[in-house]
């Protein structure tokens, strides 16, 4: 190892990816995904492609991009998109950060990664002891600003008025707002893209469009923000969605039905798992996500991950000090969350 790896490289610590079974023994409740199916029109769409799959894809992305434009009501140029949210993060801390970066000290633990790959300086702006964001903490600080609203793996959004002062007090830096898991409850920055040229938002299709394995995500800014990430784009792999992935995606905003009904029936058992816990003495923070953060007084987050572990249930514990007494659930079918439910109630019962 690291004979040939650049010496710059060969400290850095990567992402760590929620484990991923390959076979089917476990509720996984560890990383967000959605549990129910892409749109049957997503999945119609994608097969039909594979019969392309000798042709490169679109390097303008224009199958997807264009409909997508005007499902946010935008213009054309203000979208972009990449493999995968974390690639189009990947972009923006490679190519607009040369001034450093200022993220949370609990976010999404990609961000870190990236500013250390990069070796940009970085600015962690601590959360208010109750893990809420304080935004004036934001207020001119002359780096880029990456905030994920809501923030993960907290589950807590900010408001758009927040996000306003956080713009307005940052005019001549950027502000990205990671918008992964804005679907299943809190309010969009975009209409604030008429005001700021200064706001970058990135999406996924990985939560709640139920695409994790097709891999898309986007970014929606300013048209000279967009031809910025794509001059980066064209310059390492112009192809980087494939073909399968656009069709899948842009049927998925054409069947807006499917999407309301999973996004809705995952905030009602939100809600529900919430409610439960509650009843067995948990604390929680006000997710307005597709997952909880939970923490019982008389477990560890440790002993509750790795109980459920063994009764074949997966979910999310993170060794971090400020958080380590929490778990993160992501919320599952009705069903998974009722045999979660249990699963808590016999811990409960052997360890009390
Ligand atoms: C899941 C997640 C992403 C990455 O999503 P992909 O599009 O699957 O790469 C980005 N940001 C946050 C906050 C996430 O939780």
């Amino acid at each position: 190892m690291a004979r040939f790896l650049n010496s710059s490289l060969q400290s850095l610590a990567p992402y760590v990816p929620g484990e991923q079974p390959q076979q089917g023994i476990y509720i996984k409740l560890n990383t967000n995904e959605n549990p129910y199916p892409p749109s049957p029109m997503a999945t119609k769409a994608a097969s039909e492609e594979a019969r392309r799959l000798n042709l490169y894809s679109d390097p303008d992305c224009n199958v997807f991009l264009e409909p997508f434009a005007e499902y946010l009501n935008v213009d054309r140029n203000m979208v972009f998109c990449g493999n995968g949210s974390d690639k189009v993060l990947s972009i923006i801390f490679q190519s607009f950060c040369e001034d450093g970066v200022a993220f949370a000290d609990i976010t999404y633990g990609f961000y870190n990664v990236y500013a250390a790959l990069y070796a940009l300086e970085t600015e962690i702006v601590p959360l208010k002891e109750d893990l809420t964001l304080d935004p004036t903490t934001y207020y001119g600080l002359n780096k880029t600003i990456v905030i994920a609203n809501p923030n993960a793996p907290t589950g807590i959004a900010i408001s758009r008025e927040d996000i306003f002062g956080i713009l307005r007090h940052n005019r001549n830096n950027l502000v990205v707002i990671d918008e992964a898991y804005i679907e299943f409850g809190p309010q969009s920055a975009i209409p604030l893209l008429a005001e700021f040229d200064n706001l970058l938002i990135v999406g996924t299709f990985s939560k709640s469009r139920s695409l994790a394995g097709a891999r898309l995500g986007y970014a929606v800014s300013s048209g000279t923000i967009v031809e910025d990430l794509n001059r980066i784009k064209f310059s390492i792999n112009p192809y980087n969605v494939n073909r399968m992935t656009l069709a899948a995606a842009a049927a998925s905003i054409a069947d807006e039905e499917y999407f309301n009904i999973c996004r809705q029936k995952i905030i009602e058992t939100r809600e529900f798992t919430i409610g439960e816990l509650e009843r067995l003495g948990f604390s929680y923070t006000n997710s307005s996500a597709n997952f909880i953060f939970v923490s019982h007084p008389a477990i560890s987050g440790q002993t509750m991950y790795t109980k459920l572990k063994e009764k074949k249930i997966l979910v999310r514990w993170f060794s971090n000090q400020r958080i380590k007494e929490y778990v993160r659930i992501s919320i599952g079918s009705i069903d998974d969350m009722v045999q979660l439910i249990k699963a808590v109630e016999e811990i409960l019962t052997e360890e009390l």
